[in-house]
């Protein structure tokens, strides 16, 4: 919903199933309603090259945009883990050799976590959330949340990185433990998107 009461019609710019359901809940539990458009699939996915979070999200959303003559949304996400410098960071989806390959993902941190010295287990996810209309107007909104890596996988929910993230405030519990609704409170994404919500309403 924008400020004027009108209702918005968005196409969503990711192509991956588990986050566009985190998105459509987020957003209606937020209350910001209005119709979320599937992303088309004749639309060939962007390479994200950008070195920031905002600027992948941003590569993503403007696509869309410009494919559909509908304003946009596209979020981005890394993980970043203290022991590691900060990685993978921007580099998340391909930390493990492989394009969005969670498994191979999760196994690298996972070894690099054992074979550094550095003993502290910190880390964060952080979200960047873009709408882009065609003209080039748009708005970001950041998402971040706290937390330790566990030393081994734990639970079958969620995606990507889940299995081995314990967020702050979830009891030692990674986000794959979770249901739905809980990781959507919690998570990066989440925080990012209720924000972007925020900002929708004012602008
Ligand atoms: P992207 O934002 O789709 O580019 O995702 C970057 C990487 O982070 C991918 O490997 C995703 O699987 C992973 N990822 C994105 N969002 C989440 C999340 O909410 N939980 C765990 N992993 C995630």
């Amino acid at each position: 919903m924008t400020s004027d009461g009108a209702p918005l019609r968005l196409v969503l710019a990711t192509a991956n199933p588990h986050k566009a359901t985190e998105i459509r809940a987020i957003l209606r539990a937020a209350g910001a309603a209005g119709e979320l458009v599937a992303r088309p699939e004749s639309v060939p996915e962007v390479v994200e090259d950008a070195d920031t979070l905002e600027g992948n999200a941003r590569l993503k959303a403007a696509a869309l945009a410009a494919a559909t003559g509908l304003p946009a949304l596209a979020d981005d996400t890394g993980l970043e883990v203290d022991a590691l410098g900060g990685a993978p960071g921007v580099q998340s989806a391909y930390y493990g050799g492989g394009d969005h390959d969670s498994a191979a993902n999760v196994a690298r941190v996972l070894d690099e976590m054992a074979r550094t010295r550095r003993a502290s287990r910190t880390a964060r996810f952080r979200t960047a959330a873009l709408i882009r209309w065609p003209d080039g107007r748009e708005l970001c909104a950041l998402g971040t949340v706290e937390g330790v890596i566990a030393p081994a996988p734990e639970g079958d929910g969620g995606f990507g990185y889940d299995p081995i993230f314990r967020p702050a405030g979830g009891a030692g519990r990674t986000f794959a433990l979770m249901g739905a609704a809980e990781k959507d409170a919690l998570s990066h994404r989440g925080r990012a998107l209720r924000a972007l919500a925020v900002l929708l309403v004012e602008s």
